[in-house]
This record gives structure tokens, sequence and C-alpha cells, in this order.
């Protein structure tokens, strides 16, 4: 079977673990989470970043540094994971569902200004596939609004928009390292901070609402509790699994995106019976995903049942948040049929390291003869 994922090792993560554990620091913000986190503000022109657990605990600082309360309304894409909506549900917010895009699942933002009232507190955007929302857009409405913007970048690392790395363009940014991801540490995130205010109070709700950061850097004589906060950082023998990760994210995306290209390449003959993946003039493609759109639910369960019998394990995605069983009687009514058409129509195909060609063709040929048949 062609799994839909495998983690990749680049060949140094034992051996960067195995100094961690030997450095007699095995707890969070040593020297491999240092070395994480200034190699990325360094490639990517964050501001500054802190490594967590997740993207989802990263998404759960932002909603703490944004101080989300009961009667914020916050505007997230139906078409998303749960993590993007949790954080603010759990500082009591009102999700505000948008409908994705007609060209891709992102956010559509030609009905953002619509979904902004006086209680509007941010928007959360999500780079679906790695591939960039328009950002011009969501900041202008958000500057004309008073809105903070985080991005939720998860799958984002390594992309831009208009030259501008993903994760540097909103207040906060998200990024997940869960194994599913381009760079991973098995589970692990990060957020980026972009602008200035957050900065210090970050660093404060990461460590468990103390200043302990600021004592051992000397800048403070004792350390305390001054803030709320959690456990948000983690260990060293993650950051150190990361580390080797960020060193060969280079030839990580050069091969993905070499896959990438080849299913592009492949399935382009397919043209008029699936919708290939549409990348805006303004974004680059970081290789996160490579999905098609059937024209309708049931050849999209057809087409992964056959695959499956030719040993390819194809998935769909998300199902719209809007009509989740946790969610459904909370959201407003409106239809969102965008998001509903990529929960019913969106195949993802198999994407990782040692994915070889042999397999890619194996798959684009498996689709191809589904759509001569059917
Ligand atoms: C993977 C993902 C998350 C969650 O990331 P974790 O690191 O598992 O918490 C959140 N949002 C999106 C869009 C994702 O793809």
């Amino acid at each position: 079977m062609i799994p839909f994922n495998k983690p990749y090792l680049t060949g140094k993560e034992a051996h960067y673990m195995y100094q961690a554990a030997l450095s007699g620091k095995l707890s969070g913000n040593g020297i491999f989470t240092k070395k994480c986190q200034a190699a990325l503000e360094a490639k990517y022109g964050f501001k500054k970043t802190l490594l967590t657990t997740s993207c989802t605990d990263a998404l759960e600082m932002a909603a703490i540094l944004i101080d989300t309360k009961p009667g914020d309304e916050i505007i997230i894409p139906s078409y998303t994971f749960v993590s993007t909506a949790n954080p603010f549900i759990l500082r009591g917010a009102t999700v505000v569902f948008a409908d994705s895009g007609v060209s891709n699942p992102n956010i559509d933002t030609a009905l953002l200004e619509s979904l902004i009232t006086p209680r509007t507190k941010a928007i959360v955007p999500v780079h679906y596939a790695g591939i960039a929302c328009d950002m011009e857009k969501i900041m202008q409405l958000a500057d004309k609004h008073g809105l903070f913007v985080i991005e939720d970048a998860a799958q984002a690392i390594d992309s831009s928009f208009n030259g501008r790395p993903l994760g540097s363009i909103g207040h906060l940014a998200a990024f997940s390292f869960h194994e599913t991801k381009n760079i991973i540490a098995g589970e692990g995130g990060m957020l980026a901070i972009n602008d200035d205010r957050f900065v210090e109070r970050a660093e404060i709700i990461w460590e468990k609402g103390t200043n302990r950061s600021a004592f051992f850097r000397g800048e403070i004589d004792k350390y305390g509790w001054v803030d709320i906060g959690s456990s948000f950082l983690p260990s060293e023998v993650i950051a150190a699994f990361l580390y080797a990760q960020i060193e060969n994210i280079a030839d990580i995306q050069q091969q993905r995106k070499h896959l990438w290209e080849i299913y592009l390449r492949e399935l382009s003959s397919l043209k008029d019976r699936i919708t290939l993946p549409f990348i805006p003039e303004y974004a680059t493609n970081n290789a996160h995903m490579f999905y098609i759109v059937c024209q309708d639910i049931a050849v999209r369960q057809a087409l992964i049942a056959w695959l499956k019998e030719r040993d390819v394990y194809a998935v769909f995605h998300y199902l719209s948040l809007h009509k989740s069983p946790f969610y459904h009687d909370k959201h407003d009514g409106r239809n969102l049929p965008q998001s509903d058409y990529y929960s019913d129509r969106l195949v993802r195909l198999p994407l990782f390291y040692e994915l070889t060609e042999e397999q890619v063709l194996h798959i684009t040929g498996s689709i191809k003869e589904f759509f001569e048949k059917n």
C-alpha cells in the first residue's frame, strides 16, 4: 500500500536528540530551541518566534495575546481544521465562518467585509495547501476596521505572498511541525510574532505566566507570576529533532516540489474531468499537498475506492465546520456553498519525501484509468 504520508527523517535527528539528552538540559527554551527559532527568524524574517508543542497551542497563545473575550467575533474559514476555531471558542468568543473562494479552498476575500461587525476582533486566514490567501486584501480590511490578523500557517512553511514569507505578514502566525507537515517534529509548532506589542507578553504566556525568560537573560533580578499562561514550550528533545529538519529544509522542499510537478504534468490531460490546484499569481507553491477536485461526491468516493484497490491510500479532507455536530446550532445559518463544495469533492493524493517517481506514475496512471472507465 502506498501510504498517504510517511514521516521523513533526514538522518541527523537521533544525533541531535542524543546531544540534547546529554547536555543536561531537557526542558524547553534551551540551546536547540534557540537554534530553531534563530534559524527560522533569519530565513523568513519573522520578528520573533517561539516554539510550541503544536500549532494548536500557538493559536491558543495568539487567542490569549489578542485578549479574546466572550462577545468577541473571530472570522475564520469553515473549510479548515478544528484547531483554527478551538483556541477562540475556549476563550468564549464566537466564531463567524467565512466561505471558501471559487478558485481554491482559501477564504473568499470578496465576501469578507460583509462579515465584519463592531464585535469583530480578528481574522484568521488559513493558507490551505501552503498556498497564500490574498493577504493584501485581508491586511487592508484589518487596518480599516482595527482588527488583528492571525495567519494559520500550519501548512505554509517556506511559501510566500508577493515575495513575503507566509507567517510574516499578519500580526501573529502559527505553524505546525506535526508529522504530516513538510518540516516535522512529531508534534510541534511555532508562534511567529510580527508586531512588537506582543513580543514581551508572548514570552510570559509561553512560560506559564512567569517572566522567567527575562530573568534568565539577566534583565530582572527575580522572577514571578505576572500574567496568565500555560506550558506551551516543547522539550529540547523535540527541538533537537526539529533542528535536523530545519537544516535540510531546502532539500526537503526541492524533492516535494519535484513530485508535485510530476503529479501536475501527468494529470493535466484530465483538465475537463477534474480541477487541479489553482495557485494565484501572488502565491508560491510549497508542495505541502497535491489535491484534485472531482465533479461530485459520488465520483470522489468511487475514485478513493478505486485507488485503494490499487494499493493507493488517498484521502478527502475537511468537513465544513459550520455543519459540525459541535457548531452547527451555533452557526448563524448562512449557507457556505464553496466550503461544502470542497468538503464533498476534494481528494488529497500521497505526497512525501520518500515517495518515488514510479509510485507517482502508478497513482496518476490509476487515476487516468479510472476516468477512462467512468
Ligand atoms: C495541521 C493543522 C493544524 C494543527 O496543527 P497541530 O500542530 O497538529 O496542532 C491547524 N491548522 C491547520 C490548517 C492545519 O493543517
